[in-house]
């Protein structure tokens, strides 16, 4: 019988979270001798914790908050997302040899072409935040030839790197800094994603009810609660929405894809994710 290996959440704290669930209901149906497991560290014990990887038979990570960026100086090898983004949300050994990916943006991206059939070629996208979920999902609308990309963030030092970057790495997206919601013209736009945190908590909205119009798609990336006040006032302008939960389930689809180097079983972890999701 094949020696079972393990995989599993680095983070602190990661107690509550839905990946387990997930890729041991994947396991399972695959027949894959392995656990996935979570794995709560304290900042001083991350980097032997990754030296010891091998010996403990972990071959594969994901990464949560707050190591996502700090991971990196501790990697062999990261992929041009991960580079773009500075954060890694997954890790895979090769003997020893430490890659890091991040399919956060790719697990956004497969959610909205794939289920909700939405193409970014040649559309306009609007994107409140510039934080780590910000810049994977800018990222990809980028690669998947988007014309354009508007970003608001609280910190707008941080929105104007963003934007810098964007227009220096990819010339043919136009990136734009928005100043002031108060401004903004939501008329030629399709797609409107919350990469903030705003809403968590039934904030409301950051931007106003009369300029949601039925063209957008509004994308929330918050999914607990699964209706934030944003996604309630857009679905009554007659947006179609979308909260956050494909994305999680997409970016642990690649996840188990790139440890497993198998189509992960969706409907199998689909099932599991939203039964879990029942019980936060
Ligand atoms: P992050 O790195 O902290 O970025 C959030 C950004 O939003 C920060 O730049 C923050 O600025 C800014 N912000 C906070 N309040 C704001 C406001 N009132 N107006 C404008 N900007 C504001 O967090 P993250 O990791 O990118 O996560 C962002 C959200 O996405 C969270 O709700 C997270 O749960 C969600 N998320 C979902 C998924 C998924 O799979 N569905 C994956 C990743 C993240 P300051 O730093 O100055 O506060």
């Amino acid at each position: 019988m094949a020696e079972k290996v393990f995989y599993g959440l680095l983070g602190y704290p990661v107690k509550h979270s839905l990946s387990p669930i997930m890729h041991n209901s994947a396991f399972k149906a695959l027949g894959v001798p392995a656990e996935y497991k979570l794995f709560e560290r304290e900042p001083h014990q991350v980097e032997s914790f990754l030296k010891s990887l091998t010996e403990q038979n972990i071959l594969g990570l994901n990464v949560t908050i707050p190591y996502k960026e700090v991971v990196i100086r501790y990697l062999d090898w990261l992929s041009p997302q991960a580079k773009f983004t500075g954060a890694v949300n997954v890790i895979v050994t090769e003997k020893g040899y430490l890659k890091g990916y991040n399919t956060d943006g790719s697990g956004f991206l497969r959610h909205l072409t794939q289920d909700l059939g939405f193409e970014p070629q040649g559309k306009e996208a609007v994107v409140l935040g510039a934080g780590g979920a910000a810049k994977a999902v800018v990222n990809q609308l980028a690669l998947n030839k988007i014309k354009s990309v508007s970003i608001y963030d609280i910190d707008r030092k941080k929105a104007g790197t963003l934007v810098e970057k964007l227009n220096k790495e990819f010339p043919l997206c136009k990136a734009q800094l928005i100043s002031c919601l108060e401004d903004l013209d939501l008329t030629e736009v399709s797609l409107l994603v919350n990469a903030t945190p705003v809403g968590m908590k039934g904030e409301p909205s950051l931007i106003k009810r009369e300029k949601l119009h039925s063209q957008l798609l509004v994308y929330d990336l918050i999914y607990n609660p699964p209706q934030t006040e944003l996604l309630k006032i857009a679905r009554e302008r007659g947006a179609r929405v979308s909260n956050g939960l494909g994305m999680l389930f997409y970016q642990g689809a690649e996840s188990f894809e790139l440890w497993i180097h198998k189509p992960a079983p969706v409907e199998v972890m689909r099932k599991a994710l939203e039964e879990a999701i029942k019980e936060l």
